[in-house]
């Protein structure tokens, strides 16, 4: 079954800027991807569109939902590059944020954002605040607040760029765990060839702007 489908999607920006496409791409359910591309090709365009915060100038954006899903970009979670906490609350409640806005009672909402930190390694840091932790501890915990309210599918923008290499080597690590046990579908948008091999079962590389698909390739991983 397919968790994503793109078929001849091209966007246009009002100032003229022709982003993206015509771009084709299918993505399977519990599938681990990385979009590879030149700075601008527009990437962060086909997650946006994914995540129906943008529509398309022509084409069709497919996501599949839990039966019930009507709230546009529900069941997607979203990591930026930039962590973007709310630096005046604790990571508790930066994390269950979502749950507080889908209308989740407050010891439910608690309870989740507790799991989704100890699924991160953050169990100890709840009531720490943002500025207390380091760059690959916000990170987590954006990670959290992205998978706590239980997406089928994730989209990350090229979330460790800004990290130092061990640091990002670790989250590369706890990702690859993270997938493997929570079977969610991924897209990985990434300017690293390292990663995007490492991490993802298929990289998906693009063409400079407007973005098409240049080369799709299975990374066969043999399992130890
Ligand atoms: P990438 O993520 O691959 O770096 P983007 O999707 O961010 O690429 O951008 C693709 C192109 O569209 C770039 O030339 C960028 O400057 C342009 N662009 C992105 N967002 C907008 C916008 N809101 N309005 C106009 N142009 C945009
Ligand atoms: P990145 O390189 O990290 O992908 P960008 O510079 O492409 O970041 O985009 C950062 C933000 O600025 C995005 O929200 C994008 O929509 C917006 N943006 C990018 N290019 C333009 C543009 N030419 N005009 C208006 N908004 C833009």
């Amino acid at each position: 079954a397919l968790a994503v489908s793109l078929r001849g999607v091209t966007k246009a920006y009002d100032n003229g800027v022709m982003a993206l496409g015509p771009l084709d791409l299918a993505v399977r359910k519990g599938e681990f991807i990385s979009l590879l591309g030149p700075s601008g090709c527009g990437k962060s365009t086909a997650l946006r569109l994914i995540a129906e915060l943008s529509a398309p100038s022509s084409g069709i954006v497919r996501v599949a939902r839990h039966e019930g899903d009507v709230l546009p970009g529900h069941g997607i979670g979203f990591v930026f590059q930039e962590p973007t906490l709310m630096p005046w609350a604790s990571v508790r409640e930066n994390v269950r944020l979502p749950l507080r806005l889908a209308g989740v009672p407050k010891a439910e909402a608690r309870a989740r954002a507790d799991e989704a930190l100890a699924s991160v390694g953050l169990a100890d840091f709840a009531d720490a605040f943002p500025r207390e932790l380091s760059g690959g501890m916000k990170m987590r915990v954006s990670l959290a607040r992205a998978l706590v309210t239980d997406p089928d599918i994730l989209l990350m923008d090229e979330p460790f760029a800004a990290l130092d290499e061990i640091t990002r080597f670790r989250l590369n690590n706890d990702l690859l765990a993270l997938w493997r046990a929570l079977g969610k579908t991924i897209i990985f948008v990434t300017h690293s060839v390292f990663e995007s091999v490492y991490l993802s079962q298929r990289v998906v590389v693009m063409t400079a702007r407007p973005g098409r698909i240049q080369a799709d390739i299975r990374i066969e991983t043999v399992e130890p």
